[in-house]
């Protein structure tokens, strides 16, 4: 059975034709989803009571619930949401002064286990479907009382390794919800095999590919990944990709002190990625506990880390940091919910 969130204009169609109705219907039942966020049929005031009661037969109505919010002083908002099967995953409002985004999961738990990460110290339990992930993007809205311009795919888990359905809840937040698709990030820990089926969809989004080291070896130290695919592999597909799509790639930088972020690391990073359409964003880490005990630069190491790129030619930025006094790296908040519970 089609659920909303999730089912496309086409899907609800069907089912209002199943019932005899006319086509218009699907549109109002579309708006009281994608638009007025409605948690049950019985919001739908100007559908008949009739058609309220038996659409719940053949399209189920199924919404996120919240289970625990953390709010940092700068607006940060941290979500932690209950799905319906009892899974938790974790979304993120970030109001900026020229725009409000949002971060979202596309799995419970990640499989990709990445060193830094506080998500892969979970495992990997499932997928989400299109429409859990869109639902975290209408939540968020309600939840805040603000439209949502911006939204990234870059909280719990992989992207490119639930490729279908996130490339469905793309559609869906810019078809239904009326977000741009040039507005929305999809970020991969580089999954070379995903990086080209995604630019056969020749989507007007932005690519973000977690680099985080130069080389094969670095890299294979602090992302597991890296032993699967070389560096060299996914320099070729975010190229094959900016060919294809047209849009640029951005490669994620994470700083780790004394780890990735010594000049002849930027060097060459700067040497990798020339020539190709592209931008480098720094992340200074997080911190949070991890296996290898990685810590945060200080700044003067990432502004010389920079410097190298911008010498070199390279676009660079530097990730706006947002919500240090609350958890929010990705996977935080539901490792110390869960903690606490044990
Ligand atoms: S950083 Fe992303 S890809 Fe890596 S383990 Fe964490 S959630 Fe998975």
């Amino acid at each position: 059975m089609p659920v909303l969130p999730g089912a496309t204009r086409e899907e609800i169609l069907q089912v209002v034709r199943t019932l005899g109705q006319p086509d218009y219907r699907a549109q109002q039942i579309a708006e009281w989803v994608y638009h007025k966020g409605a948690r049950t049929y019985d919001q739908m005031t100007n559908l008949p009571l009739s058609l309220r009661r038996s659409l719940s037969d053949l399209l189920l109505l199924q919404r996120l619930d919240v289970v625990r919010a953390q709010r940092s002083a700068d607006g940060t908002v941290k979500y932690l949401f209950a799905l319906a099967d009892g899974e938790r995953v974790e979304a993120v409002f970030l109001p900026y002064d020229d725009r409000t985004a949002v971060c979202i999961s596309t799995q419970v738990g990640c499989a990709a286990g990445c060193r830094f990460c506080a998500t892969a110290q979970m495992g990997f339990s499932r997928n989400l479907t299109a429409g859990e992930m869109v639902d975290e993007v209408l939540s968020i809205q309600q939840l805040s009382g603000q439209r949502v311009s911006h939204v990234v795919y870059m909280g719990m888990g992989e992207p490119l390794w639930n490729l279908p359905d996130v490339v469905k809840s793309v559609l869906l937040l810019n078809r239904e919800v009326g977000i741009s698709q040039r507005h929305i990030t999809v970020s991969t820990v580089g999954v070379v095999p995903g990086i080209y089926e995604l630019a056969q969809h020749r989507l007007q989004i932005t690519l973000a590919i977690s680099l985080h080291a130069p080389n094969d070896d670095l890299r294979a130290r602090i992302m597991p990944v890296g032993r699967k695919w070389k560096v060299q592999e996914l320099i070729d597909a975010a190229r094959y990709y900016t060919e294809t799509t047209g849009r640029k790639v951005t490669f994620e930088y994470l700083l780790l002190r004394g780890v990735n972020d010594a000049p002849e690391h930027a060097h060459a990073l700067a040497k990798l990625v020339k020539g190709l359409v592209c931008n480098v964003n720094l992340i200074p880490f997080n911190q949070v506990e991890t296996p290898d005990g990685f810590t945060r630069p200080e700044s003067s190491r990432v502004a010389r880390f920079r410097k190298v790129l911008q010498e070199a030619g390279i676009a660079v930025t530097q990730r706006v940091e947002k919500g240090h006094d609350i958890s929010a790296a990705c996977g935080q908040l539901k490792l110390e919910t869960a903690r606490a519970r044990a």
